[in-house]
């Protein structure tokens, strides 16, 4: 792609490259060596420049860090047999970053800012991104309020990031749930369809109860019945009886509209699967997983692509999913996307971008 923009680009003198394992990468402590930033000031996204990845320097007052007026995205680059980059869907997630800030009056990103700003990032460390089954670039834009000031308003400050990741499998075993019925993720009116980041401290907590317990991940149900599953902390949640694939509606504004999750959906209706955009509710749930009903359940988003579920825990009782074969349709799915986004079939569905 060519760039129109003026992105001012300072390389690193000291590359991190040679010294990265990438046989043992840990999901988002090795870090690329450079990053897209740009400033908003004065109504305006300016500054637009690469540098090395490096250290902020915040003022105390820095309105991010009292209030939390800051949201993110999750995408990832991925490499073909020819060493080409390939972007799954970076349209979609530029679209939600836009629609998180919206909802935290953070001034929108332009496209073109986003676009050109990744695809030049993605050019500079090319390098970084792994040819290796299973192995990808993560991708973190973020948006943040830079205000020094205490009092409470919308920030007129503001820093749009990337930076970039290497990574393998993100959960290389199944995983095993809890069903939470005190704690909230989102209600109703609030800002659970943002993935804005006073959502994730929030959710930090219940989180680690059930971590204690022995849990993985909470699968969380809504804010005021606590009856119907939303979702899990970084994943939507889908159930599978049958040829019926079961997964939370959107409407709501409770849940975020995964990338991973409209893929899926777009996918089990191609392949014959009946999909059922609705509640699943407690009590439902635990009748299929009582009857040995539940055919599978597994979580979806970007960072793990599919998660299954190994256990599901309702009100103190556990149930046991047998493990899946080759031909569940979750390991079928996940093959399906595996192959469009490492560019090994056609993608007919125009979710590639070649950088
Ligand atoms: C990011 C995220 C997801 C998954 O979204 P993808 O676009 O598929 O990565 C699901 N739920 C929550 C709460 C998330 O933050």
């Amino acid at each position: 792609m060519k760039t129109a923009l003026a992105i001012e680009v300072t390389k690193t003198s000291q590359s991190k490259l040679a010294q990265t394992d990438f046989d043992n990468l840990m999901f988002g402590q090795t870090i690329s060596d450079h990053m897209f930033v740009a400033d908003y000031e004065n109504g305006e996204w300016t500054n637009l420049r690469i540098v090395p990845y490096e250290p902020l320097s915040l003022n105390p007052a820095n309105a991010t860090l009292h209030y939390g007026q800051s949201v993110f995205e999750g995408m990832k680059a991925y490499k073909n047999d020819a060493g080409e980059i390939l972007l799954f869907r970076a349209d979609a997630n530029q679209k939600r970053l836009n629609a998180s800030a919206e909802r935290m009056c953070i001034p929108e990103v332009p496209e073109e800012i986003f676009m050109e700003g990744l695809y030049k990032l993605l050019e500079m460390d090319a390098d970084w991104i792994p040819q290796k089954p299973g192995y990808s670039l993560y991708v973190r834009p973020f948006i943040f309020a830079t205000d020094d000031y205490l009092g409470i308003r919308p920030s007129q400050k503001y820093s749009f990031m990337i930076f970039t990741c290497p990574v393998g499998h993100y959960y290389a075993k199944p995983v095993t749930v809890k069903v939470e019925q005190t704690y909230t993720r989102a209600a109703e009116g609030g800002t659970g369809y943002a993935k804005a980041a006073g959502n994730y401290a929030a959710s930090l907590y219940p989180a680690l109860l059930a971590q204690k317990q022995g849990y993985d991940q909470l699968l969380w149900t809504d804010g005021k019945t606590h009856q119907n599953i939303e979702e899990s902390g970084t994943m939507n949640v889908m159930f599978v009886v049958n040829d019926t694939i079961i997964t939370a509606p959107t409407h709501t504004g409770t849940i975020l509209k995964g990338i991973t999750r409209e893929s899926v959906l777009i996918l089990a209706k191609e392949m014959g699967y009946v999909v059922e955009e609705r509640f699943m509710t407690v009590s439902e749930l635990e009748k299929l997983l009582q009857a040995g009903k539940l055919t599978e359940a597994f979580g979806t988003g970007t960072a793990a692509t599919i998660a299954h579920i190994a256990k599901i825990n309702i009100n103190g009782v556990d149930y046991e999913l047998p493990a899946k074969g080759e031909d569940a349709f979750s390991n079928q799915v996940l093959r399906k996307l595996d192959a469009i986004k490492y560019g090994k079939v056609t993608d007919t569905h125009g979710w590639i971008r070649k950088v």
